[in-house]
């Protein structure tokens, strides 16, 4: 069975990388204090796959293989499996409380594998055999693969093809009979270092003459020529010192990179789309409707941790009682739970593509993610009027932990019967971890910006609004011709 144990992936991503950090080159990334909560939390994956009870959820038989595979490898085949996908993602997300990174390629390669047929279709090319090639190889190794999209987009008010630094979008800048040979930068790479591979897509809808921007390949994220710089967080250097308190969530952790892509080669069984301008959009909007579809899940998971740790702090504070913070945990709840009928909407309500496979309701994932963008924002304004402001006034660990001071935080922080102050600090710092500080990347920004921001859902919601069959309901009723 094709299926890694968390030790066995650790053992995998021991590999050289040309990784920076704080202006220096990290080298065995898999020790850094900084880097190592977001491995764990990618061998969390692993290791709720290997779990009997997660079973249903976590895996799935590949359609390519017969074999029983890890989710996140799995192309839909069923509005059962985009369903199963978001109610993962929401069990990650309640046991990490973080981005767990591995819903990007995911995503990518289920809208590749639609636009790779239609594409085959049209143009009598042989992608999509290659995709599934390149994915079985995937699904029988259990990797973890990387979607990369966004490029660096220069002047915002130029086309790629105007750009006066032409890498301002990744682009195709030699071709020979092995391959190509792509340059450019791909930014706000989730999980990129922790990935074995990585697929890269165009990041808009290109035009005639913008031919070289629409590529698409897979690549090995320690290939020649990948430069990786490590994203900051808020709050990261907390992870460099001694004891955990501060941290908040000291297990688990997202992770960004920076990619640069000087002079890669990529051979040619590993290309997936080149120069096909008309399919460039349909790989964008399928893609981010799948990722869009994904945040009704992992975001309404992180959701549920911080509304535990508000009611968890309310209960230490003593005021678990009073009406307004029991009705402040109801409206909490019914953000995160309608986060969550958005992203099971939109699944329950996918349809077949030609290819065989299951697609999400366009229409309703963007509406989802539309919601991310602002529900997430509320839950954590409610977390923190809970918590109060202990959360960002309280002396650090090395004060609770000082024998002349301690006693005396200890003494003036501690509340209820059974709440020492060492777990009110660390239910507070959690808060301030997911609101404020390194998780707040997932949960907030990440809330706001990934799988695109804001305006990209209303142009897709208003691509989708069908108002004039809305107007001619209006006509029928009131008899207008
Ligand atoms: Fe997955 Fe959510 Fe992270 Fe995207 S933001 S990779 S959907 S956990
Ligand atoms: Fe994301």
């Amino acid at each position: 069975m094709p299926l890694k144990t968390p030790e066995e992936y650790l053992e995998s991503i021991k590999r050289p990388v040309n990784l920076y950090m704080f202006g220096e080159k990290v080298e065995d990334f898999w020790n850094h204090p900084i880097v190592r909560p977001s491995i764990n939390t990618v061998m969390k994956i692993y290791e709720l796959a290997q779990i009997d009870e997660y079973k249903d959820i976590m895996t799935a038989r590949s359609h390519l293989t017969g074999e029983i595979i890890n989710r996140f490898t799995h192309i839909h085949q069923s509005t059962d499996d985009l369903i199963k996908k978001v109610k993962m993602q929401r069990l990650l997300g309640q046991k990490t409380s973080c981005c767990f990174q591995r819903c990007v390629g995911f995503d990518t390669a289920n809208a590749l594998y639609s636009v790779s047929y239609e594409m085959d279709k049209k143009y009598k090319t042989n992608y999509h055999e290659r995709f599934k090639k390149y994915w079985i190889e995937v699904q029988n190794q259990d990797l973890m693969v990387d979607g990369a999209m966004t490029d660096t987009k220069g002047d915002r008010s130029k086309r790629p093809k105007d750009q006066p630094d032409p890498d301002a979008y990744l682009h195709i800048i030699e071709e020979n009979d092995k391959g190509i040979i792509v340059s450019g930068a791909k930014v706000h790479q989730t999980g990129f270092l922790n990935s074995h591979r990585a697929i890269v897509m165009p990041t808009l809808r290109l035009r005639e003459g913008e031919e070289p921007y629409a590529v698409s390949f897979g690549i090995d994220t320690n290939a020649k020529g990948i430069t990786m710089i490590y994203g900051r967080q808020s709050c990261d250097t907390r992870k460099l010192e001694d004891g955990k308190l501060d941290i908040g969530n000291f297990k688990y952790g997202g992770q960004e990179i920076f990619v640069i892509f000087d002079n890669v080669f990529v051979p040619k069984e590993d290309i997936f789309m080149k120069g096909e301008i008309e399919y460039s959009g349909e790989l964008v909007n399928r893609f981010a409707g799948f990722h869009r579809q994904s945040y009704g899940g992992c975001k309404v998971g992180v959701g549920d941790v911080l509304i535990g740790a508000a009611a968890l702090i309310s209960e230490y504070n003593g005021t678990e009682n009073a009406s307004h913070i029991k009705d402040k945990l109801v409206e909490m709840t019914h953000l995160n739970e309608t986060l969550y009928s958005c992203g099971i909407a939109c699944s329950s309500l996918g349809f077949k593509r030609e290819a065989g496979n299951y697609e999400m309701d366009m229409l309703l994932a963007n509406v989802c993610k539309q919601n991310v963008t602002r529900f997430p924002y509320e839950i954590g304004r409610l977390a923190e009027d809970l918590a109060g402001g202990m959360i960002c006034t309280m002396p650090s660990q090395a004060d609770l932990d000082s024998e002349k001071i301690g006693p005396l935080i200890e003494k003036y922080l501690t509340t209820c019967e059974g709440a020492c102050a060492e777990d009110r600090y660390k239910v507070l710092r959690f808060i301030e971890n997911l609101t404020m500080g390194v998780a707040s990347v997932s949960y907030r920004t990440e809330s706001m910006h990934g799988a695109g921001s804001p305006q990209a859902q209303r142009i897709m919601i208003s691509r989708q609004a069908n108002l004039e069959d809305k107007k001619k309901l209006v006509k029928e009723i009131l008899e207008i011709e």
